[in-house]
């Protein structure tokens, strides 16, 4: 088999057989050999009953249920788990990410690539949002070790070893981009216009968002623990510094001021420092924790092999 394409829904059965057809209109003039492994991230309309019957319909379809909802970076994984083929394309069901650029993105493997990205531009998005995923960028790159381009999402295709290395990576709080950016090897990226969501709605807010920021940042280095360790060093010293400024005006002037806004804008601020430091840490104790329990990323609920008693018959 030359191709596996994975991609992870939620709550897309409005889209999901617009997104079938056009996957196949651009799959099958290849002339390769392919599979389509859909996730269903526990969609709560009738996702699963379309995927199941696209896989009743084609032996090339196969898909796995989640028990619930574990969000895209499970099915992400649980997809790539799935698949057989020599190289492995991941894409969302919506129609942001154009299958027409399938038979070009093959074309960059034929050339050697373990890794083909294709790279969105912004048209078409808020632009509250694009500032904020700019300035989002600059601030990972200040601080990240592994290398995230601005717009370069999920889509991409991965040749096998590059799919093996990435599911070698144990870890359960999973930032996909960083993890294909951490694996290295040979990577092209090329730009494609943005698109809007063909139907259905983005699962993305705001708060989902920072959240996802905030593991991104957190989950690929301990720099903000040293950073912390760096402010508290420097506070220290300079109060050092004013104590020692103070006992001198005392013994050589004799005066002693009242201090009180000093004092408290002192205490507030060290307080404000404590406490965000603090943050960071349990951030990191809670990560520990999370990972030591090692628990699975998620739970099927059927796959395409399962005959489900409801469920359209098959031999
Ligand atoms: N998705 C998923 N689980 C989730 C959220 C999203 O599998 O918990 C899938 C979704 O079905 C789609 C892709 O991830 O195929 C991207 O989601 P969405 O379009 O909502 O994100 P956006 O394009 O707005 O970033
Ligand atoms: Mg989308």
């Amino acid at each position: 088999m030359n191709l596996s394409v994975v991609v992870p829904c939620f709550n897309e059965s409005e889209v999901i057989d617009a997104f079938h057809g056009a996957l196949l209109a651009a799959l099958e003039p290849t002339g390769e050999t392919f599979e389509i492994c859909y996730v269903d991230d526990g969609s709560a309309d009738p996702t699963r009953d379309r995927l199941r019957a696209l896989a009743a319909g084609d032996p090339r379809v196969r898909y796995t249920s989640f028990s619930r909802n574990f969000g895209k970076e499970s099915a992400m994984l649980a997809g790539l788990r799935m698949t057989r083929g020599e190289a492995v394309v991941l894409m969302d069901a919506d129609l942001q990410h154009p299958p027409e650029l399938l038979p070009r993105m093959l074309e960059l493997r034929r050339h050697g690539y373990d890794q083909v990205v294709a790279r969105r531009d912004r048209t078409g998005e808020g632009a509250v949002r694009t500032a904020f995923s700019r300035a989002y960028y600059r601030l990972v790159r200040g601080f990240m070790d592994v290398e995230i381009a601005d717009g370069s999402g999920d889509f991409r295709l991965l040749s096998r070893r590059a799919v093996d290395a990435v599911l070698t990576l144990p870890e359960s709080n999973r930032f996909s981009k960083g993890l294909f950016s951490w694996i290295g090897f040979d990577t092209v990226t090329f730009a494609y216009q943005n698109a809007e969501r063909a139907a259905g709605q983005s699962k993305w807010g705001g708060r989902r968002l920072l959240n996802y920021g905030i593991d991104g940042l957190l989950s690929f280095n301990s720099r903000p623990l040293r950073l912390a360790i760096h402010g508290g060093l420097w506070l220290f010293l300079s109060a050092l510094v004013y104590a020692l400024w103070i006992i001198a005006n005392v013994l050589l002037n004799g005066v002693d001021t009242p201090g009180y806004a000093t004092l408290i804008t002192a205490v507030v601020a060290l307080s404000g420092i404590q406490l965000a430091t603090l943050g960071v840490i349990g951030e990191y104790v809670g990560r520990i924790y999370h990972e030591a329990k090692r628990r699975p990323h998620y739970v099927v609920r059927e796959t395409e092999t399962d005959r489900p008693a409801t469920g359209p018959d098959r031999a």
